[in-house]
């Protein structure tokens, strides 16, 4: 069912506390960590407790709960203090989009410059 924990989800299990990360923000629907392979000075994802596999099928199924991982990116950046100079929020969607985590986040990155078009 959408939603429910799947147990070979690498970040059902960061939600579970079974698989460490570095917390950074919590909310009642979401947890953000830091990127353990960083590619800006931050770089913190901001994953739904609940499992959904990518932006569209939470956005699908719980548009509260897309509205509320965007919140939360934008909390993020605001309390790394990279909201004035900008940054980007990325949810990359399908493999070959370079989605490796089918369980939804979104990368804040910032803290450096960032080119457009992204690689
Ligand atoms: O968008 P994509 O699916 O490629 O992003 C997955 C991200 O999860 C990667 O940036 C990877 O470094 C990160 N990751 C992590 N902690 C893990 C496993 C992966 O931060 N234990």
């Amino acid at each position: 069912m959408a939603g429910e924990p799947q147990a070979d989800c690498l970040f059902c299990k960061i939600v579970a506390g079974e698989v460490p990360a570095t917390l950074v923000r919590e909310s009642e629907t979401t947890v953000a960590f830091r990127d353990i392979n960083p590619q800006a000075p931050t770089h913190v994802l901001v994953i739904p407790r609940a499992h959904h596999p990518d932006a569209a099928s939470v956005a699908a199924a719980d548009p509260q709960l897309a509205a509320d991982i965007l919140r939360e990116a934008g909390a993020v950046a605001a309390d790394e203090h990279i909201d004035d100079s900008g940054y980007r929020i990325v949810l990359n969607t399908g493999a070959g989009a370079g989605q490796t985590v089918f369980h939804v986040h979104a990368h804040v990155l910032g803290g450096r410059g960032l080119n457009w078009p992204p690689g």
